[in-house]
């Protein structure tokens, strides 16, 4: 038997395992904890504890025992009990059997075994068990060979996958989770099993699978997961607008790229550049626009007009149905899908003051995040044209910085308040004011007059003297 004493040097399993005692039970640490430290993930934040008896009482007596007495927060419906001692969070619950209903991912429980909860877990590799009694404490308890599992770096079932991945098709999109984060392969019959259950995925709450989606979206390599989630199938119940994106037409001779590939190899490229969630969400969706703007002319060959503009509008849509917040963050991904395309179409011109002051006006607070998503954009595989458009945005983001040391629009405030034009003139809010302010701004922007107040306020006399308007007197 295998032993891992060495894992379990944190003192809060001796306080359990001395819990246990007193309570007559069995408990044993099992799943995330045991698979990470085998894999030398680093120590984890969070423990699973089972008990074969009531997991609820264990971590009552759990608490009784640690100095400080910490809260016990007890979720009776589910059976478990959750307390946190300093770093880390511990989870207890009570060895069970479950039997599942075709409608409901919820299963039917009952009291089990240790062996009828380790049957119960998703993946070989989640069901390994360290004994916390006081006889074995450190025994690892691997009934499905997880270990190997480990070593070959595989995702596999406890029991026919058919079953676990119909029970709970969560299961599904946790085994994709997992073969991205620990960069590991899904067993064949798994994977089969997952395209054939594909279509269990609508009994899942739309939260948990964007749950799913940010953990493989925050992994090294995302494309791993999407790669995945696209051939079971899965992809295309969750995200269609990004299985539309598959394919190359030709229609004579002229063909546009795979825009489906291209964009996970930008998600890939942006994920080497920023751990920023919705950043990198805003790579996934920058060219969703594509599919529904597709056209074919016969003289310039494959356009997709307007697809920034149409992928914006998209992005509010797809937020929605999958639950995701509609606040700030879709607002960001919304504007960086609408300004995609911005920065390349200055370099297609000659590189103005006025073109780059206009994209830091637009762009704002997320100016940089722009910069990182069209450099993550490039995916050619010519090499020379790669150091090239590279080059052409290191002169914008030169360009960038040199007009933003003079001009400061990043952060943009007219120089000239409305209250002052009112002032000036004597006037009340009028469609004048709108007019002189806007005058101002874009004067700034073009370059006919720099940032600053005495120019402004010029502007302003001149402007208000050809609508008509008389400076106040008083
Ligand atoms: P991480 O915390 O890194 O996401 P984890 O393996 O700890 O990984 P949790 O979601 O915290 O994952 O779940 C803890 C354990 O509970 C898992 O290791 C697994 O044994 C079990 N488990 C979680 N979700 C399921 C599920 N849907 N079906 C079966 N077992 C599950
Ligand atoms: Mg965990």
């Amino acid at each position: 038997m295998k032993n891992y004493k060495n894992a379990l040097t944190h003192p809060i399993f001796k306080v359990i395992s001395e819990a246990a005692e007193e309570l007559q039970v069995e408990s044993y640490v099992i799943g995330g904890f045991v698979r990470d430290y085998i894999l030398k993930r680093g120590e984890a934040k969070d423990i699973d504890i089972v008990a074969v008896g009531s997991g609820i009482q264990l971590a009552k007596k759990v608490t009784e025992l640690l100095p400080g007495k910490p809260k016990v927060k007890v979720f009776k419906n589910f059976g478990t009990a959750m307390l946190r001692s300093n770093d880390i969070e511990i989870e207890f619950v009570g060895a069970r059997k479950e039997s599942y209903r075709q409608d409901s991912r919820k299963p039917i429980v009952e009291d089990g075994s240790l062996q009828d909860d380790q049957n119960r877990r998703d993946f070989t590799i989640n069901a390994l068990a360290l004994s916390l009694n006081d006889k074995t404490f450190g025994d690892l308890l691997d009934p499905f060979d997880g270990l190997t599992d480990l070593e070959k770096k595989v995702i596999r079932t406890p029991l026919d996958p058919d079953i676990t991945y119909s029970d709970d098709p969560l299961r599904m999109l946790r085994a994709i989770r997992f073969a991205t984060q620990l960069n590991f392969k899904i067993e064949k019959e798994s994977l089969k099993a997952i395209s054939r259950n594909n279509k269990r995925i609508k009994i899942i709450s739309k939260e948990r699978i964007t749950d799913e989606l940010h953990k493989i979206m925050l992994a090294e390599t995302p494309s791993t997961g999407f790669a995945l989630l696209h051939k079971t199938g899965l992809l295309k119940l969750i995200l269609p607008e990004l299985t539309a994106l598959e394919g190359i037409d030709e229609i004579e001779g002229q063909r546009h790229k795979d825009n489906f590939w291209h964009t996970l190899e930008v998600v890939d490229n942006i994920s080497e550049n920023t751990d920023d969630l919705w950043l990198r969400w805003a790579a996934l969706l920058h060219d969703i626009g594509k599919a529904p703007t597709k056209k074919f002319h016969k003289k310039i060959g494959w356009t997709f007009h307007g697809h920034e503009f149409v992928g914006a509008k998209m992005v509010f849509r797809l937020f929605k149905r999958l639950r995701m917040p509609l606040n700030d963050k879709m607002k960001y991904v919304q504007k960086l899908v609408l300004m995609s395309s911005r920065p390349i179409a200055i370099v297609d011109k000659d590189v103005t003051d006025s073109a780059v002051r206009r994209l830091i006006f637009d762009a704002g607070e997320d100016i940089e995040d722009l910069m990182i998503l069209c450099e993550a954009d490039i995916t050619t595989k010519n090499p020379k044209r790669f150091r090239k458009y590279h080059n052409n945005f290191k002169v914008v983001r030169e360009k960038m910085k040199e007009v933003e040391e003079r001009d400061q629009v990043r952060n943009f405030q007219p120089p000239v308040s409305g209250e002052e034009i009112m002032e000036t003139f004597n006037i009340k809010p009028s469609r004048e004011i709108g007019i002189i302010k806007e005058t101002i701004k874009e004067a700034i922007l073009e370059g006919e007059i720099p940032n600053e107040y005495e120019a402004a306020r010029e502007l302003m006399l001149k402007k208000g003297k050809e609508l008509g308007l008389e400076v106040s007197t008083q």
